[in-house]
């Protein structure tokens, strides 16, 4: 068990693909559009590759 001591600070970093465009993005922030064409995002998992 060592999934949270990688990050300490940032134990949920948001990640986000856009629906339209599939572009991605990590944000610190709430992300609820996508900064290239607006339109809907998704928050990913952080990956872990
Ligand atoms: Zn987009």
């Amino acid at each position: 068990m060592r999934h949270n001591l990688i990050d300490p600070y940032t134990p949920e970093r948001g990640y986000y693909e856009c629906r339209g465009c599939t572009h991605r993005e990590a944000s610190e922030d709430r992300l609820t559009a996508c900064s290239i064409c607006g339109a809907d995002v998704r928050n990913l998992a952080v990956p872990r590759e």
